[in-house]
């Protein structure tokens, strides 16, 4: 799923592990996440096989990747409590795609809406967005069947990946994504 130095991007981008969140009774990243490293695989949507009634039955020896990654949830002091992912029906992490798409896909905040919840409707959903749509970070919204980028807005999207002109009043903010993530350009 993760290397080393991508934990190293996260606290970078969504800032340390705060000391006053824990996890409590969630295990939401335990079931919803890909796993992928070297000494430890699960697939997603799927319960880790170490998961029990009383979270991971194995916490003393779990693996590195379980001991270094958290959901923004941990990090981001701007998400409110009730934004915990069991609570809120909501996972917001950091993802990584080894082939993007666009290059807004590379590096981004990625919001999943989890099965069932209801998010939207009670405003959950708006709340944190508002929380991580405020800095140069690209975030989308998925919901298992498909994914929608929220940040930047659709014309800065499409000005930042087309290449075209930027109008005056947003050339500075156009310059400033293509400057961070033409990187991630497929082509670059
Ligand atoms: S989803 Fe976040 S809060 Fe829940 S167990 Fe994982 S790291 Fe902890
Ligand atoms: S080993 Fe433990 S902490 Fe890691 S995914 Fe499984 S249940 Fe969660």
């Amino acid at each position: 799923m993760r290397m080393h130095n991508e934990t190293d991007l996260e606290t970078i981008l969504l800032g340390p592990i705060l000391a006053d969140r824990d996890c409590g009774d969630c295990t939401v990243c335990c079931t919803v996440l890909t796993v992928d490293t070297p000494d430890f695989k699960k697939p997603a949507e799927t319960p880790c096989i170490h998961l029990g009634a009383h979270g991971c039955g194995i916490h003393a020896i779990r693996p590195h990747i379980c001991r270094t990654w958290f959901c923004a949830w941990r990090r981001i002091a701007r998400l409110p409590d009730e934004a915990r992912p069991d609570r809120s029906g909501l996972l917001v992490s950091l993802n990584f795609v080894r082939a993007p798409q666009n290059c807004f896909e590379g590096v981004s905040i990625n919001i999943r809406a989890l099965a069932g919840n209801d998010a939207i409707e009670n405003g959950m959903a708006a709340t944190v967005l508002d929380s991580v749509c405020d800095q140069l970070v690209p975030v989308w919204f998925s919901d298992g069947a498909k994914k929608m980028l929220m940040h930047p807005e659709n014309e800065i999207a499409r000005l930042v990946i087309t290449g075209d002109a930027a109008p005056s009043h947003l050339q500075d903010e156009v310059a400033a994504w293509r400057e961070r993530y033409g990187v991630f350009a497929p082509n670059a």
